[in-house]
Formats: structure tokens, sequence, C-alpha cells
């Protein structure tokens, strides 16, 4: 039998990617989750193109103690809950640890990526990462991944602080121009 074909994903950030996200506040508490309004159509687009999907987030405010691992768990479970009607969520990836803690998985350092990619057996190749911060970006990088960025909460910033050091394969409005985005490069690469 001939080897299954590796998968195409998606690794989406999560706060200010896929649900609302004020720029400073952390967010440790399940009943305030709110989706951005183009996200389940975001999402919609990218189950019926066949696209696996992970959300992969900094979760320093665990590291710092502003609330634990088991809240940022509940925040994850109402936000899949959110998007189950649009596509499951395939898992989620976090990092728990503040910047000081020097840990080998906050994002842009690749490690969630790699564990994604060998556990899932995804291709980075026909794969895209989805944020609103360069460490996003320098994380799809980082894994040979497409990078978008958006201009939801810190993307319009970001874009603004870096520059052309934002090596961004595009940037979009909001995470559903991000998926017509990925939908496009993928049909003009066949
Ligand atoms: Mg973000
Ligand atoms: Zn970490």
């Amino acid at each position: 039998m001939p080897a299954k074909a590796p998968l195409k994903a998606v690794l989406l950030d999560r706060d200010g990617t896929v649900i609302k996200e004020k720029p400073g506040v952390y967010l440790g508490d399940p009943e305030k989750v709110r989706l951005y309004k183009n996200t389940f159509a975001a999402f919609k687009l990218f189950k019926k193109a066949g696209y696996k999907i992970f959300i992969v987030s900094n979760q320093s405010g665990i590291g710092r103690g502003y609330f634990s691992a088991a809240d940022a768990a509940a925040v994850n479970a109402r936000a899949a809950a959110l998007l189950k009607k649009a596509a499951p969520v395939e898992a989620f990836y976090l990092c728990p640890h503040a910047p000081q803690e020097r840990c080998r998985c906050r994002k842009p350092a690749p490690q969630m990526g790699l564990q994604i990619i060998s556990k899932y057996k995804i291709d980075p190749r026909k794969s895209f990462v989805v944020g609103d911060k360069k460490s996003d970006i320098d994380f799809g990088r980082a894994l040979g991944m497409g990078a978008v960025l958006v201009l939801t909460a810190n993307g319009g910033a970001q874009r603004a602080k870096y520059k052309q050091e934002l090596r961004a394969d595009k940037i979009t409005r909001d995470l559903l121009g991000a998926a017509k985005y990925i939908l496009r490069s993928e049909a003009s690469s066949l």
C-alpha cells in the first residue's frame, strides 16, 4: 500500500487571531471568550479545503501567575465549543511560561510546531501559520511554513513597529482574509 500523503495544516494563534483580544489583557476566563465575526467563516473554509486546524498559543499569563493552567484549558474548551459547528480544532498547544523562564516552547521557538508536524504527519510546505504578532510570523518561518499576519488586535501595531523586518508572506485584515489567501495560494501552486 502506498504511504499516506502527509497532511496539510493551519497553525493558528489564539488571542488576537481566532478570539478577540484587547492588547495587554490576559484572558483566563472562559465566560469572556468572543470570536471575531469572521472566525467562523474562516474555520469553515479551512475545513472545506481539508486543513487540519491547530491552535498554538503563548500563555505567559500562567507563568506570570495571572491565572492557572486549568483556566487556560477552560478558555480553550470554550473556544472549541464555539467553533465546533464550523470545524473541529484538532488540538491546542500552549506554552505556559513567562518570557524570563527562557523555555524552549514559547513562540517564535519552533518546538510546539515541530511536535505537531511529527505527531500528526503534517507537511510544513503545505501548511501555514496565522497570527497577529511578529513572533507568529517567525514561528512559521522557522517551521518552513507559510506565514500570514492578521491586522486584528496587535497586528497593525506590529506591522508599524517592524516594517520590513516582518517577513510575512501576506498581511490580511483578519482570519477570513488569511483563509482566502491560503486557499488561493494552494490553487496557484498546483
Ligand atoms: Mg496573538
Ligand atoms: Zn514555554
